[in-house]
């Protein structure tokens, strides 16, 4: 039988920000971690996204604990940028990772004694034995493409937001972008630069359209200090600002949602904050058109009844958690996969099983990452002292079924 012990690390999976972020407040607390990442290098995810691609946050308020992002990487820093500092707050924290260690299942390391770990199932056979685990493997994990009808038949190319990289081979070419999320509207906005010829923006639900800066001031900082607030003083606020945070684009085939901005970042919806992207709009250069429905050969149905026939669809329709195959059996999920417990506390029944990253606060994720990794630290540290006695938590012992790398 396996006896819980806290001469293992806590075993962080996943190194993005998150992760990152988490295992060196952990090791601040005196408690050692194992940081795993499925991809080759830490903060993969950022690795991977467009160049062009610049945060809606600012650098200040998107460092995580312990480093801030170079001033050279400007107010709004760019995707390479952050991957970067992402790779430099490895280093600099001494952070231990095993790359190229994808985690398949968690499970319970005996069934009849919720305190003695988690058994993590991983590539290459590994199994994998933690006194605590922190899973911050993000809300993005899996890439999502809605099954429409008829898609297979489709002659063109198809691909998620997540695969694109840049404009230049959709130069001349007539391109439809599903989804109006700041995925969406970022890469629509890209292959208009790009000189793509035609670019279509398929809406299903009308996001809210604000300015990342009004006057020099972030959307950021008012989402920050409106955060506690209830939903309906943040929605009569943002409304009562509109007109000078939310550009008007209902004559464009874009009007604003029904519900207020704060409402709808409850139930999960982003607003829009991409510079360039109202102009674009405005201009003709981005066309919104409705929701897709079905496909015919190389015909796109859209809801209103009017048909397409671009030769590229890039699918911005979000992406699954991939929560349900890792944890799904253990009843830590609700029914729309998202975890019971979030941060310092654990869902009843899963002592020492922690999530971080599964919120998209207007406050900006990067902030609440590093906010959420110091407290999922103390809770961690005080659950190892009374683990252990009172005595500090050992820090030595790797496990044996992992190799450790710097990163
Ligand atoms: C396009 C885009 C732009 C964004 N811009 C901003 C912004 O401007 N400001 C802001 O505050 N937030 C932004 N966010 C939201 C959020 O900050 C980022 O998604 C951030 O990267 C989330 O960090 P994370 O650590 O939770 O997840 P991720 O960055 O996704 O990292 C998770 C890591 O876990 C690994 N992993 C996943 N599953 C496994 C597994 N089973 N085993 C091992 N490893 C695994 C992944 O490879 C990945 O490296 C943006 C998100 C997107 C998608």
């Amino acid at each position: 039988m396996l006896t819980p012990s806290t001469d293992r690390p806590v075993h962080v999976v996943g190194a993005g920000p998150g992760g990152l972020a988490t295992a060196a407040a952990l090791q601040s607390h005196g408690v050692r971690a194992l940081v795993i990442e499925r991809a080759q290098t830490a903060g993969a995810s950022w690795r991977a996204r467009p160049d062009s691609l610049r945060l809606h946050t600012t650098r200040r308020r998107s460092a995580l604990p312990g480093l801030r992002i170079p001033r050279a990487a400007g107010r709004w820093p760019s995707a390479p940028a952050l991957a970067d500092y992402l790779e430099r707050y490895v280093e600099h924290h001494g952070l231990e990772i095993a790359t190229g260690v994808a985690v398949s299942r968690v499970d319970r390391a005996d069934p009849g004694d919720p305190g003695a770990g988690w058994l993590l199932r991983a590539n290459g056979g590994r199994l994998l034995h933690a006194p605590t685990v922190v899973l911050a493997t993000g809300r993005h994990a899996t890439p999502f493409v809605p099954d429409w009808p008829g898609l297979d038949g489709f002659p063109g190319e198809v691909l998620h937001s997540a695969h694109y990289r840049d404009a230049g081979r959709y130069k001349g070419l007539d391109v439809l972008v599903v989804g109006a999320g700041n995925s969406g509207a970022e890469t629509a906005l890209d292959l208009v630069r790009g000189g793509a010829a035609a670019v279509r923006l398929a809406v299903r639900t009308p996001p809210h359209v604000m300015r990342r800066a009004t006057l020099g001031w972030p959307a950021q900082y008012s989402a920050v200090m409106l955060r506690r607030a209830p939903a309906l003083l943040g929605d009569g606020l943002t409304w009562a600002t509109r007109r000078l945070t939310g550009p008007d684009l209902t004559g464009q085939g874009l009007p604003g949602p029904d519900a207020g901005r704060f409402t709808r970042a409850r139930q999960g919806a982003f607003p829009v904050l991409v510079p360039g992207f109202v102009r674009a709009v405005r201009r003709g250069w981005i066309r919104p058109v409705a929701a897709v429905e079905s496909f015919d050969g190389p015909r796109v149905r859209l809801a209103d009844g009017s048909h397409l026939a671009p030769d590229v669809i890039v699918a911005a329709t979000g992406y699954h958690s991939g929560l349900a195959e890792l944890v799904g059996h253990l009843g830590v999920l609700d029914e729309y996969e998202r975890p019971l417990a979030h941060g310092a506390r654990t869902a009843p029944g899963a002592p020492h099983l922690h999530f971080t990253g599964q919120t998209n606060p207007l406050s900006g994720t990067l902030r609440e990452l590093a906010l959420d990794a110091e407290r999922v630290a103390r809770a961690v540290s005080r659950a190892h002292r009374r683990r252990s006695g009172g005595r500090a938590a050992p820090a030595e012992s790797a496990p044996e079924a992992t190799t450790a790398t710097r990163g």
